[in-house]
């Protein structure tokens, strides 16, 4: 394919929130129009493209709108979309493929991709009827029993010790398929985004380190200061392996635990830009929206060279409430006081407990100075 020029040619997006707000945000940049298809009448990256397409994600007169309108799609999440996607590939360039977002909308077929692709991940069974769950191995327990499919931030989840609380959970979540994955002891969370073209251009973002509270990510800092290069390699390594091996064309962030004994097994995947890679948009030259403009344009892709040491925190709507009841926006004025903060609001009208309403940016010389920053500004957030 010949690439898309910026200035001529027109890119959608399959969601309306933060995510494809920040795409159209970098694809605008680029001098490309943009287009979303959400069925929101009000929606983050709605409100910012040139064309709102109010349509619901398998609704074909909104696909063949979208089609119509755009010269290439993409997609900011993947729960709805892989069908979408499919049924778009026929007529547009469609960046990923319906089929690698199917691989990353099911946990027992993504963990298939990943031992398939020689890169470990956690100890675990699929469980999908009564003769399954009779044969689990015990020492997979305590574990945590995951839905297969549509699970985020931590939902769909619980946490089981024995087998009969097993039993308990899967008939808790109606008995959809699921899989059980041994509890494995933490040292850390990491994250790697790769992005790649439809050439086979293959470029990565160095390791990121996550926490997260409540099972939604809360801080991000690059680099990873407690991990040792080794095992930082080794992430790097295997996110390429991951998307090598899946063909995959966009951004991919692949999730990594790295384990109290040293080890580093994956997690899951994100056919998409991630919140952990949200630092890159202050900390890095080019920044992850950039490359999934790049990428799905088939522009050619640019190594990301980090240029500051970078702290992101999340903002969740709770920050909106504090003592004295709310909603009542935190004082930015304040926090951006504060050095080499860089704060991204993605225009969402309600706070509300658990939502994500923006995140905050710290870029300093080193990593010592950036957590300082963060430090000081999560006190003035409360
Ligand atoms: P989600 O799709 O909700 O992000 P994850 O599988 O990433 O689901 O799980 C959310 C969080 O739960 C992880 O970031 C991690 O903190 C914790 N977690 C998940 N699986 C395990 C596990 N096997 N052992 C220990 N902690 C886990
Ligand atoms: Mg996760």
């Amino acid at each position: 394919m010949s690439a898309l020029l910026p200035g001529a040619a027109t890119l959608g997006v399959l969601g309306g929130g933060q995510l494809g707000r920040m795409f159209v945000h970098a694809a605008q940049a680029l001098g490309y129009r943009c287009v979303v298809l959400d069925p929101d009448a009000i929606s983050p990256a709605g409100a910012v493209a040139e064309k709102h397409v109010k349509a619901d994600y398998l609704d074909s007169f909104g696909l063949a709108q979208l089609a119509r309108d755009c010269d290439a799609i993409t997609t900011e999440f993947e729960n709805v979309p892989a069908l979408a996607l499919e049924t778009l590939a026929g007529m547009r360039v469609v960046a990923p493929s319906g089929a690698s977002v199917a691989v990353c909308q099911d946990r027992a077929v993504e963990k298939a991709h990943f031992e398939a692709a020689g890169v470990p991940c956690a100890p675990h069974a699929v469980i999908s009827n009564d003769i399954e769950l009779a044969a689990v191995d015990p020492a997979l327990l305590p574990g945590i029993l995951k839905t297969s499919r549509m699970g985020y931030d931590g939902k769909g989840q619980v946490r089981v010790a024995t087998a009969a609380e097993l039993a308990a959970a899967w008939a808790g979540l109606k008995r959809v398929p699921c899989v059980l994955e041994q509890l494995l002891p933490l040292k850390a969370e990491l994250s790697v985004l790769v992005a790649r073209g439809a050439d086979g251009q293959l470029v990565n973002f160095p390791v990121q380190q996550n926490l997260h509270r409540g099972g939604i990510l809360a801080v991000t800092e690059v680099p990873a200061r407690a991990v040792p290069a080794d095992v930082q390699q080794q992430a790097v390594s295997a996110a390429r392996q991951v998307a090598e091996a899946l063909g995959y064309v966009g951004v991919l962030c692949i999730e990594f635990f790295w384990l109290d004994d040293g080890r580093l097994v994956v997690n899951e995947m994100a056919p998409r830009p991630h919140n952990s890679g949200h630092w890159t948009m202050n900390g890095a030259d080019v920044s992850q929206f950039e490359l999934q403009v790049r990428a799905l344009a088939g522009l050619p892709l640019l190594a990301p060279r980090q240029h500051s040491a970078s702290v992101m925190l999340n903002l969740l709507g709770d920050l909106w409430f504090s003592a004295d009841g709310g909603p009542t926006p935190p004082a930015w004025d304040r926090v951006l006081a504060l050095p080499g903060t860089h704060l991204h609001l993605y225009g969402k009208a309600d706070a509300r407990h658990g939502r994500k309403m923006g995140h905050l940016n710290i870029t300093a010389n080193t990593p010592e100075a950036a957590h300082a920053v963060a430090v000081q500004a999560a006190a003035l957030l409360g």
